[in-house]
Parts: structure tokens; C-alpha cells; sequence
């Protein structure tokens, strides 16, 4: 069982990132976490293999639980909003930049294409704009960003609280947080996330999640995900 990894900071977007911090845990503890309630041991690569994929399709979930990844993500606000509507996450608050404390090195997600709504889906997008509306959107979005980060700097050179000054900040503007989750909860995360109908950004970062860590830390759980869970839900 190979579970190493090289690079733990995958740059993604045009400012952002996924940092793995800590993984606590690998497709062995979750095993071992199942055999633990008849008091079993490792019976080798094949058979840990197999239980484990009982383990997925039967939808024992619990050992799953036992293995836990700590990340630090800095990605647009509005991202963000979406990440943490995931209620099973822990969000370390704490440590998420809070413009009520600091004014300082404010990044803004610039997209390198603009896409068109969607003609059926209200919420999906679909296609991209023509040259001349790409154009429009880049220099709209360069120009309103310059515009409220004058005004905002402007508020804060003369006294304005910063919890109000960065109510001129797009939402646009990158955020950093610490978050940490278990593997279960990471597998239903990533299913909603990396699938066709999240908005591209936030597939950007399930994607790099799945692909850069889950896949070469937990190899026989990412097989078993994408034989029973992935494979079955969400048509
Ligand atoms: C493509 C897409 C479009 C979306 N569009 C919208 C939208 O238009 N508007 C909007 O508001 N949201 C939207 N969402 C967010 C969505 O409704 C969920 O809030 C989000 O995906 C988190 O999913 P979750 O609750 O399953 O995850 P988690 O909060 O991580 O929960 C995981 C699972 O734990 C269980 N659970 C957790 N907490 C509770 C609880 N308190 N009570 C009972 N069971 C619980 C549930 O089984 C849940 O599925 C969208 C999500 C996606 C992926």
C-alpha cells in the first residue's frame, strides 16, 4: 500500500491554494477500525482490500471516520460560502483572515474565461462569451475591483472601522482557512463538489483534493468510492 505524497500545496485558481496540513490515519486504520468490533487483526493486503470494499458498498460508513485530513484553503469568498455550507467539516474560524482584523494583502480571484449562463439549468453555466463580452467582463471586473480597493484603502487611511470598509470588497476577494474533516464526510463533499452541476471553482478545488490526496493516501478507498458511491449517485 503506497501512501505517500511529494507536493502537500497545490496552487489552483489564479491566487489559490490547498494546503494539506495533517492526515491522521490510512486505508489500514479504516480496517482495522471494522475489525475492531470481533477483535481482529490485518489479514494481509488482499483480504483488508476486500473487507474494506464490503465496507463501502454495504455503506458502513463509521470506520471510514477514522481517518481525518486538516487542510489550509485560500480560494474566492464566494467559494468559501459554498465550502462551508458543509455542516460536517470542522472550520477552525479562528484562523480564517477576518478583514474586521486586517486590511492587509487583499488578493482578487481574476477568472481567465467568463461563461454563459446556462439556457436550461439556473444555476449551471455553460459555453463561454465571445471575445468582445470576454473583454467587456475582464476590463468591468479589473475596474470595479481598482475602484473599491481605492475607496476601501481610502476608508481605512482616514479612520473608517474595517468592519464596515470591507463592505466595498467584491466577492471576488480570496480567503484563507484551516478546516479539517474526516474521510467519510470528505467522500460526500467530494461527490457534491467534484460533480458537473457545482460551479466550476469549487470543482477546481474538489478536484485537486481527490486527485493530489485522497487518491495516493487512501488508494483502496478511492478504488471502492469510485466503484459504489460515485458511480451511483447524482446522474
Ligand atoms: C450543485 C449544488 C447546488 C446547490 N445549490 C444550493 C442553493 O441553491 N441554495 C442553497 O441554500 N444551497 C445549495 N447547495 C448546498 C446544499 O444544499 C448543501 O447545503 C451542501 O451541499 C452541503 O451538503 P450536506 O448538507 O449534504 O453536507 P454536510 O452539511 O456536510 O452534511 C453531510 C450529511 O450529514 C447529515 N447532516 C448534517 N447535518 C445535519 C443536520 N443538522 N440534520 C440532519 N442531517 C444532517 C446529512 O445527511 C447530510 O447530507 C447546493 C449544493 C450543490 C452541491
Amino acid at each position: 500500500m503506497d501512501s505517500t505524497i511529494e507536493n502537500k500545496t497545490i496552487t489552483l485558481l489564479d491566487q489559490g491554494y490547498v494546503e494539506l496540513q495533517e492526515m491522521m490515519g490510512n486505508d489500514l486504520a479504516i480496517v482495522n477500525a471494522a475489525r475492531v468490533s470481533y477483535l481482529g487483526e490485518s489479514k494481509g493486503d488482499e483480504s483488508d482490500e476486500k473487507l474494506l470494499n464490503y465496507l463501502m458498498k454495504n455503506k458502513h460508513t463509521s470506520p471510514f471516520e477514522m481517518v481525518q485530513f486538516k487542510f489550509r484553503i485560500k480560494c474566492p469568498l464566494f467559494v468559501a460560502r459554498q465550502w462551508q455550507r458543509h455542516r460536517t467539516w470542522h472550520y477552525m474560524s479562528v484562523n480564517e483572515v477576518s478583514r474586521r482584523y486586517t486590511s492587509e494583502k487583499i488578493d482578487f480571484y481574476m477568472p481567465e474565461q467568463w461563461r454563459l449562463q446556462h439556457e436550461s439549468s439556473k444555476q449551471a453555466s455553460e459555453g463561454v462569451a465571445d471575445t468582445e463580452l470576454q473583454t467587456f467582463c475582464q476590463e468591468s471586473l479589473n475596474e470595479v475591483v481598482n475602484h473599491a480597493v481605492a475607496v476601501y484603502n481610502y476608508m481605512i487611511d482616514n479612520g473608517v472601522a474595517r468592519e464596515q470598509a470591507r463592505m466595498l470588497l467584491p466577492q471576488n476577494i480570496y480567503t484563507t482557512f484551516i478546516c479539517s474533516v474526516d474521510a467519510h464526510n470528505l467522500l460526500h463533499f467530494l461527490l457534491l463538489r467534484r460533480h458537473q452541476h457545482a460551479q466550476y471553482e469549487i470543482r477546481v478545488y474538489a478536484d485537486a483534493i481527490w486527485s493530489h490526496f485522497f487518491k495516493p493516501l487512501l488508494p483502496w478507498t478511492a478504488i471502492a468510492a469510485e466503484k459504489y458511491l460515485f458511480s451511483n449517485e447524482l446522474d
